[in-house]
């Protein structure tokens, strides 16, 4: 540290945390004034303090829509709320509540907070939708054998068809004239996914849809007749599916997608400066293309922002890491932004953060990454019912407080501009390929995912049909068992052109993008292309052991991160260090590092590069010993700054000299920012 010139300066704190106009920076939102008390009863539930009803009910509505909420919010940091809408019990009963609503959000924006609104897209409350849609049948989607399609196992909550055009011009003229008058400057779609739905009116356009292909027959080796009924599928992994539950599976997505862009279109109509959100369940553990119809690379057709949902609470977890990362990546990579409603299971359910590292472990991630800050809890009921959970928790809510303000500061003194990731390594994610290889590639992907975290080396993940970002030096595809010719030329050009391509696992582009295996020597001939590194290594591993190498932890909607079968120094391991400390990948940057700091890198609007240094493990704990070493294959850099949280949870600015193409970070808590000046 003796090496360095410090100018230390610390930060002040602003005069009024509660300032009411907040137009730059990051964005930071709260579930508030949510959700409606209708939803609780009728779900009668008692466990759970956060989801089920209580005593507590009507105290807590008197409180949920109150100045003292609202000034609650901003004193953390909060500069967009989102608020009860629509719920699904119809348009007659939910409009009731818009005066209060409109009083509500008129409030907000005097003390210059944004508002969106909550409308649930998947649960039709028929018992009262039914009192004013005649039709409401016809709206509700149908599983194989013809029954409805429940949503969240609730019989009394169906999931709509979203092929239905009265459904459709329902939900776009309800929530476009909720609006208007009430005044949201977004809404947020939330369950925005799809299951399929097999009644007769989704057959007949099914079919419609395979006419209008011209290839169905050599796809099929059928004619297309009347007869043909919409197959069955799998909710997991699609392994072994035929073409026409291919076919099945990419019209879903597409149903799916055009249900929300013309709703996306018809708000924006009217609405020009709108904010629209989705919450398609995303990313976990299963083949979300097959399941939910969710298309990571096409979802910017119609959300600005999608929530990611999973149990993947950022923290370290058994000396696993848990992250959002891959939900911030895909993002990057398809053109929209991200907000986490994130939760940790436990035996008692899901649950919030621990403690207020644990606050800023979450922050820190989102601020990494360039994305929304915020909080899935803070503005709920707690365990005493009619209280915010903050209320209980004083510590997390002034770690909240330190965070965003820290952030918000950090964000004026760097004025990045838009930045994204600076990454020499991508990873290669094919959701169509994904479903139809089954858990094992999604597995090969996390598994992969989790060792980049480990080893502090900064990714991107590009989907086909994407510009592999120009500083990649290493394309690394796992798997890939259902991969189309363009892709493979796309990625066979890269390695041609500019870097290598680490291809690993034994059914690597075995079969084209309809799981038709492909001529032994046309997989040889991409498998041994100029820059092409291929590993069968995960494939042996396999029938070496007799088990799937890689295990992920199998919740369904809970955390889903890579675990409990690699171990460092296993077989599955040493195929990762065998690519990443070779000969193949030479990084440019290398950060030493405790292995609970996490790292991210970017790059600003006007060229800085920009380092991340977060604890992800939620500790607080003083963090000594990160040094960033520069190459010299890299630019020459010979200043930096440093901008960390101290001991007193502010700010803390060093201007460093680099030595030999090196920085000491200073000691710090919870989160640290390098900006090379040049
Ligand atoms: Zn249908």
């Amino acid at each position: 540290m003796s090496r360095l010139s410090i100018d230390e300066v610390v930060l002040q704190s602003p005069q009024n945390p509660t300032s009411p106009k907040i137009d730059t920076g990051p964005q930071c939102w709260f579930w508030a004034g949510w959700e409606p008390a209708r939803h609780y009863r009728r779900s009668g539930k008692s466990g759970s303090p956060f989801f089920g009803k209580g005593a507590w009910l009507p105290e807590w509505e008197k409180r949920k829509f109150s100045n003292e909420l609202i000034d609650a919010a901003l004193d953390l940091g909060a500069t967009v709320l989102i608020t009860e809408f629509l719920k699904g019990f119809g348009r007659k009963l939910e409009e009731e509540n818009w005066p209060k609503l409109k009083d509500f959000v008129d409030r907000c924006h005097d003390r210059g907070l944004k508002v969106w609104g909550y409308a649930q897209a998947r649960s039709l409350y028929f018992e009262t939708l039914a009192n004013e849609v005649d039709d409401w049948e016809n709206w509700t989607a149908k599983n194989q054998d013809g029954t409805r399609q429940v949503f969240a196992q609730n019989y009394y909550r169906c999931a709509p068809c979203l092929t239905s055009a009265s459904y459709e011009a329902y939900t776009a003229s309800t929530i476009t004239e909720g609006i208007s008058h009430i005044g949201f400057d977004g809404v947020h779609l939330d369950n925005a996914y799809y299951q399929h739905c097999w009644c007769p009116r989704c057959a007949e356009l099914f079919r419609k849809s395979l006419a209008e292909r011209g290839d169905f027959e050599d796809l099929l080796g059928i004619p297309l007749s009347k007869h043909i009924q919409p197959p069955p599928i799998p909710l997991q992994g699609g392994v072994g599916l035929d073409p026409l539950q291919i076919l099945w599976i990419r019209f879903g997505v597409d149903v799916r997608l055009g249900f929300f862009r013309r709703i996306r279109e018809h708000l924006l109509a009217t609405h020009p400066q709108l904010t629209i959100a989705g919450n398609p369940a995303f990313p976990r553990s299963d083949t979300s293309f097959l399941s939910r119809c969710v298309d990571p690379s096409r979802e910017s057709e119609a959300f600005d922002f999608l929530c990611c949902e999973n149990g993947n609470l950022p923290r370290i977890d058994q000396g696993w890491i848990s992250s959002q990362a891959e939900a911030h990546l895909l993002a990057e990579s398809g053109g929209y932004g991200i907000w986490a409603t994130a939760w940790r299971e436990t035996e008692d359910g899901v649950a919030p953060p621990r403690g207020p590292g644990g606050i800023w472990a979450g922050l820190a991630e989102e601020y990494s990454f360039g994305d929304m800050l915020g909080n899935n809890w803070a503005f709920r009921p707690s365990g005493e019912g009619a209280r915010f959970y903050v209320e209980d928790e004083p510590e997390m809510a002034a770690a909240f407080r330190d965070a965003t303000s820290f952030f918000r500061h950090l964000d004026s003194e760097i004025r990045p501009g838009k930045r994204r990731t600076w990454a020499e390594v991508a990873i290669l994610h094919d959701p169509l390929s994904a479903s139809l290889s089954g858990s094992s590639e999604i597995r090969f992907n996390q598994a992969l995912q989790q060792y980049l975290l480990q080893k502090g080396i900064p990714f991107h993940i590009v989907m086909p049909g994407q510009a592999v970002p120009e500083m990649v030096r290493v394309l690394v595809a796992f798997y890939l068992g259902a991969i189309s010719d363009q892709t493979i030329e796309q990625i066979l050009e890269f390695a041609q052109q500019t870097g290598r391509i680490a291809w690993m696992g034994g059914n690597t582009a075995q079969n084209d993008e309809w799981f038709v295996p492909r001529d032994r020597r046309d997989v040889e001939r991409y498998r041994s292309a100029p820059g092409v590194y291929f590993s069968p290594a995960f494939g042996d591993t396999w029938q070496k052991a007799s088990r799937h190498p890689i295990a992920a932890a199998p919740s369904e909607s809970g955390g889903y991160f890579a675990k409990h079968s690699i171990d460092a120094g296993s077989d599955d391991w040493s195929v990762f260090e065998e690519v990443f400390s070779s000969a193949l990948f030479q990084a440019t940057v290398h950060c030493d590092r405790p292995s609970h700091i996490l790292v991210h890198s970017q790059i600003a609007e006007d060229g800085r590069r920009l380092f991340h240094f977060r604890d992800q493990s939620g500790s607080g704990d003083l963090v000594n010993g990160v040094t960033l070493r520069v190459s010299s294959a890299c630019p020459d850099q010979s200043t930096a700054r440093v901008i960390c949280v101290g001991k007193d949870q502010k700010s803390h600015c060093h201007n460093l000299t680099m030595q030999q193409g090196s920085l000491h970070l200073p000691a710090f808590h919870h989160y640290a920012a390098a900006i090379l000046e040049g």
